[in-house]
């Protein structure tokens, strides 16, 4: 699973130092000593350089894990060059358990489900411990279809919503048009989803970096270069500079490049794989507000687009899907298909400033679903492979893994999403 040098994306830049908890501060917990393998459950205090949680990757799914563990009291520390980057920097932050549900996902609605739940509520915590708006917004979800084939896939996804018992309502053209009057003359109908919102996931990561912060998380801005494993166990990290990090229990966060650590045994590592997604951000202005009041997609000749308008009148056009290794050139092509289709959907958006172009990596694995919790190498947890659903995830997502940490074991919710999904079957005994 580990990619060639030449696959392999170069190191990022180390940002300036930001406001960040100075290793071994009065503030992170003091406590007695808690040996250095020991087993999930026991919040303590270390020494520096040691915690009881390492978190790998500083993406909102690695931030979101730092916080819970340290929430509940563990002395909880985290390796990345840049957190707060990653993919929620392109990201749309569609919450869109409803409108993404596929065939043969079912599976994953449930944990979909059980996070969107969670959101208004993980939200209003947010804020109040960072006093960061999130820009959550409940706007709802319109799913369109341009011609007579586009309409029968969404009149089958109707059927599948029903079946799975979700909120949709089938709606003409017309009333599609009088719900956002800038969709294009020829939408043939849709599907009205009023669960399904969004959040801004620039917003949501700097707000995690913030309640990390305040909740006494330590930050190396470093890489982890490979994890130490002591006696069969995994105990910490040797960073890019050379910095032995240990802890008595690691997760791995670190998004498309969560297969690429190395140290981590082969059959452990998580098969999770970049899918690039290009992204872009159109500008609203005053005297054209309000341009769409609600998320907006369709699938145009096979590709998804969706126009998402956020309250500050920015609106994000996305996204491409494509399988091309860590690549995230913007290609004009890209540009290109995303602009025609979303013209085709809302012909007014050749008016508007375009004011920024970006490509992202999702982290797909097998069965787009993430694997959550404890792994086959004691001591090493993982929380990756979130795909299309990171920003949806991540409060379900806190909440699953501090319950790992505190317990070796996973919450009903989550059990389907365990990585010995992936592990190879037993080989049969052979007769003597
Ligand atoms: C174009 C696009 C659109 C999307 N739209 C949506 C959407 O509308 N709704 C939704 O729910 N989701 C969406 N997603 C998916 C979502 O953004 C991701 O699933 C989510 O952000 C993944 O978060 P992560 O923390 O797992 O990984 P990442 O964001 O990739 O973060 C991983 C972090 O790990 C760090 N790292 C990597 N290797 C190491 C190492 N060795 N040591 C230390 N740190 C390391 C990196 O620096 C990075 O900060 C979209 C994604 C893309 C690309």
């Amino acid at each position: 699973m580990s990619p060639t040098p030449a696959e392999v994306p170069p190191a990022q830049p180390v940002p300036p130092e930001g406001p960040v908890q100075p290793e071994g501060s009065p503030e992170a917990r003091p406590a007695p000593g808690f040996p250095t393998g020991t087993s999930p459950g026991t919040p303590t205090g270390r020494s520096p350089g040691t915690s009881d949680v390492l978190v790998v990757g500083g993406g909102i799914i690695g931030l979101v894990t730092a916080w819970r563990a340290a929430q509940r009291g563990f002395t909880t520390a985290l390796a990345d060059p840049a957190p707060g980057g990653g993919a929620a920097q392109v990201a749309a932050g569609m919450l869109a358990a409803v409108t993404e549900l596929h065939h043969g996902e079912q599976t994953l609605l449930g944990l979909n489900l059980a996070s969107a739940r969670r959101y208004p509520d993980f939200v209003a915590e947010l804020t109040g411990a960072t006093g960061q708006d999130l820009g959550y917004r409940r706007c709802g979800t319109l799913a369109v279809a341009l011609d007579a084939d586009d309409r029968a896939q969404l009149r089958e996804l109707h059927a599948l919503q029903r079946r799975s018992g979700l909120a949709s309502e089938w709606l003409s053209g017309r009333e599609c048009r009088r719900l956002e009057p800038m969709l294009a003359p020829g939408v043939r109908g849709g599907l009205r989803v009023d669960d399904d919102h969004q959040i801004d996931p620039r917003r949501l990561a700097a707000a995690l970096v913030t309640a990390c912060e305040r909740a006494g998380v330590t930050f190396h801005r470093q890489r982890a270069e490979r994890l130490t494993v002591t006696a069969g166990r995994a105990t910490g990290v040797v960073t890019a500079d050379g910095t032995g990090l240990s802890a008595g229990q690691v997760v791995l966060a670190a998004g498309s490049l969560s297969g690429c650590l190395a140290g981590v045994p082969e059959d452990v590592l998580p098969p999770v794989r970049p899918v690039k997604g290009q992204v872009l951000r159109l500008a609203v202005p005053e005297r054209a507000a309000p341009f769409l009041s609600r998320t907006v997609r369709a699938v145009v000749r096979g590709s998804h687009v969706y126009l998402v308008p956020r309250e500050n009148g920015e609106l994000v056009v996305g996204a491409t899907s494509e399988e091309l290794g860590w690549d995230t050139t913007v290609t004009a092509g890209g540009v290109y298909e995303l602009l025609r289709d979303a013209h085709e959907l809302v012909p007014g958006i050749t008016e508007l400033p375009l004011t920024e172009t970006r490509a992202g990596l999702r982290p797909g694995s097998p069965d787009n679903a993430p694997l959550l919790g404890p792994s086959g190498l004691p001591g090493l947890l993982l929380a990756t492979g979130h795909h299309r659903n990171g920003v949806l995830l991540t409060p379900v997502t806190g909440d699953v893994l501090a319950h790992a940490l505190t317990t070796g074991g996973l919450p009903d919710v989550a059990r389907p999403f365990t990585p010995a999904r992936f592990s190879a079957p037993a080989p049969m005994e052979q007769p003597a």
